[in-house]
């Protein structure tokens, strides 16, 4: 759901670190006799990644008859990701890329590992492809896993090549109970257009509303004393003020985070700014 700029290296550059230092003469040639295919690859990815169309790039299980999957994931494994290994810089780039180290995907936790967009078991062409190579948090590296979708609206948001900065896509709906809740939404237009269809995929997939609702939980349960002694002075007028305000702020940073979600529910709903803040 959070835009990062795409990665300034080239693949040739990444896979030809990551081969440097194999000892296998003949595995070395082979390896180095499939660089430019790669390369060419890399430059289709981004043609169709960049119109939402990677789901139109098909499966191998080889990479130009040559490489087969495991020996590619060893190639990623061994040499992009350990420690000590000649790409293991490009992948402390991609890692570090991440604003605030916060994973792009579920815009919550930290990022810990590298997250293959199209999946190494299905396309080893793209096992070291810095544009397939998004920075992601564990959970979110997991729940995806081998998702692949057959079809655009089911594409998740691409880190790289989607950027939804400009509008905001998730709302909130405050449940009016003791203590009260919050569930998040993607707003539909209608009729829904793809960028909505695929956001709703995403949130989905990701599970962002039981993550959203449960720090939006804590975070009510943070702001309820400070509320009560605005109301106790001000009233309903100075709670939604506070609330509006907070809202703004967080608005200005990011307009699809769930703390803009939150607090825009929050400073509009009426029963809330008159007391329905009480936790107990
Ligand atoms: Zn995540």
């Amino acid at each position: 759901m959070v835009h990062i700029d795409k990665p300034t290296d080239n693949v040739k550059d990444v896979f030809e670190a990551c081969i440097s230092n194999y000892e296998d003469v003949n595995f070395k040639k082979r390896l180095n006799s499939v660089t430019a295919f790669i390369e060419t690859s890399a430059t289709n990815y981004d043609s169709q990644a960049g119109v939402n169309n990677l789901n139109a790039i098909s499966m191998v299980n080889n990479v130009n008859n040559i490489i087969t999957v495991d020996e590619m994931k060893k190639v990623y494994d061994h040499k992009l990701v350990r420690k000590g290994q000649p790409g293991r810089m490009y992948y402390e780039k991609l890692r570090l890329s991440a604003k605030n180290n916060i994973c792009p995907l579920c815009n919550q936790r930290t990022v810990t590992t590298l997250d293959h967009v199209l999946p190494k078991t299905f396309y080893p062409i793209f096992a070291v492809t810095p544009f397939n190579l998004i920075p992601a948090c564990a959970d979110c590296n997991k729940i995806k896993d081998r998702y692949q979708p057959n079809i655009a609206e089911e594409e998740i948001i691409h880190p790289y090549y989607d950027d939804i900065s400009n509008q905001q896509y998730l709302y909130a709906v405050l449940v009016q109970t003791t203590p009260p809740s919050i569930n998040f939404y993607i707003k539909q237009s209608n009729p829904i257009n793809i960028i909505e269809k695929r956001l709703n995929k995403h949130f989905s997939l990701f599970a962002l509303n039981e993550l959203y609702t449960s720090n939006a939980a804590g975070e009510l349960a943070n702001i309820s004393f400070r509320l009560s002694k605005l109301y106790s002075t001000g009233g309903r007028e100075c709670v939604r003020e506070y609330l509006r305000e907070e809202f703004e702020s967080r608005y200005e940073n990011n307009r699809n985070s769930w703390q803009t979600a939150m607090y825009k529910a929050l400073y509009k709903n009426a029963w809330f700014c008159n007391g329905g803040f009480r936790i107990d």
